[in-house]
């Protein structure tokens, strides 16, 4: 055998399955934004347990291991995983606690924070989506997931109050009433910033004597907020 065959076939048998590959990287993210954090294996262990190709349209299947945004329906876009796994691990997400989502999109954010054994209520405004969303996650096991129609960025307030709150879509600013719905000690991971332009991830807190502390995370691009506190 050629040796430069045989170093392609040693190579084609150590390389690491697409998934572990997007693992790795994803890991590799973690540390650098957050060294003291990068063992949040539980969340590393919800991203591998989520088979993100149910998530992406027939035609995207071949790219779903890849750590790269990816388009779904209308326009919209399922996030990369390293932005995925960051803002799932800035919420501190413990089994039980109640989590609102903003922007179901495909669902697939929303299963891993089902994974993570959140109660996850999670509004989507287009109900095309919605309802895709919802029979998708009752197909892969997460039935817990509570899909809603509306305008997000008003919340649930017949949930509220919420543990943690996720928006994937971008707001001009903090939409009010999100605040509003977090419980004492909750979390908003928030993309804030103008439409088709670079935004920044916010974590905001509602420390236990009710002042809210903001921090800003890292740049982001995601799409616009729509509805009442969305994009102008
Ligand atoms: N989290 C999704 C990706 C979301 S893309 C996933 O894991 O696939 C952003 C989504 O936010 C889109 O589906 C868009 O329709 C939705 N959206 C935009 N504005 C919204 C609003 N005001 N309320 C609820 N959903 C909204």
């Amino acid at each position: 055998m050629r040796w430069w065959l045989a170093l392609l076939l040693v190579a084609a048998c150590t390389a690491p399955a697409p998934q572990a590959r997007m693992m790795q990287q994803v890991a590799g993210y973690a540390r650098l934004i957050d060294p003291g954090e990068a063992d949040d294996q539980r969340v590393l262990d919800a991203l591998a347990a989520v088979p993100r190709a149910e998530f992406v349209p027939e035609e995207w299947r071949h790219a779903a291991s890849a750590d790269a945004a990816l388009p779904i329906a209308h326009g919209q876009t399922i996030s990369q995983p390293t932005i995925v796994a960051l803002m799932t691990h800035l919420l501190r997400v413990q089994p039980g606690d109640r989590v609102l989502e903003v922007g179901t999109g495909s669902g697939y954010q929303a299963a891993v924070l089902a994974a993570m054994g959140a109660r996850v209520f999670s509004v989507e405004i287009l109900p095309e989506l919605a309802r895709e969303a919802a029979a998708r996650l009752t197909r892969l096991g997460y039935a817990s997931v509570r899909v809603h129609v509306g305008d997000g960025g008003l919340g649930w307030p017949e949930e509220a109050p919420f543990d943690a709150i996720i928006v994937t879509a971008a707001a001009p600013t903090v939409p009010p009433a999100l605040v509003a719905q977090l419980k004492p000690g909750g979390r908003l991971v928030i993309p804030v910033g103008p439409r088709d332009a670079v935004q920044q991830l916010l974590l905001v807190t509602r420390e236990r004597d009710g002042r809210l502390a903001e921090q800003v995370v890292t740049d982001v691009r995601f799409v616009p907020l729509r509805g009442e506190s969305g994009q102008p």
